[in-house]
């Protein structure tokens, strides 16, 4: 289970509903990161789990189970691993504190949960 968070920039009011790190779902595994394309926050998948497997891993994008059979949602999933969700380039700068906004380079508070995803 996974959690959002509504950031906002001081400045500019620029928003994003991201994790702000690394989170967990029951398929996925995202980590927030800067789209420099975009010039966006988005949450990048880095890996994707079946029931208790996780088969790519984040740091050496190496499947560790082979075996393991994915139906579609997560081959989509893994399809986009390491990618922007809205543009598709490889997205692999994390965004950490003190968060900064992309438009504006200002800092980004986080205004608090906003919705539970799994
Ligand atoms: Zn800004
Ligand atoms: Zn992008």
């Amino acid at each position: 289970m996974g959690a959002h968070f509504l950031f906002q920039c001081k400045t500019c009011k620029y928003k994003a509903e991201v994790s702000g790190g690394v989170d967990f779902g029951s398929y996925v595994k995202v980590q927030t990161r800067v789209c420099s394309n975009c010039r966006k926050i988005v949450d990048v998948i880095t890996g994707i789990s079946t029931t208790k497997s996780i088969i790519v891993d984040v740091i050496t994008g190496i499947s560790k189970t082979k075996s393991i059979e994915k139906n579609s949602y997560l081959k989509e999933m893994e399809d986009l691993v390491n990618k922007c969700p809205y543009c598709k380039q490889d997205c692999t700068t994390p965004w950490i504190k003190p968060f900064p906004c992309p438009k504006c380079n200002s800092n980004m508070i986080n205004k608090g949960i906003t919705c539970k995803w799994d």
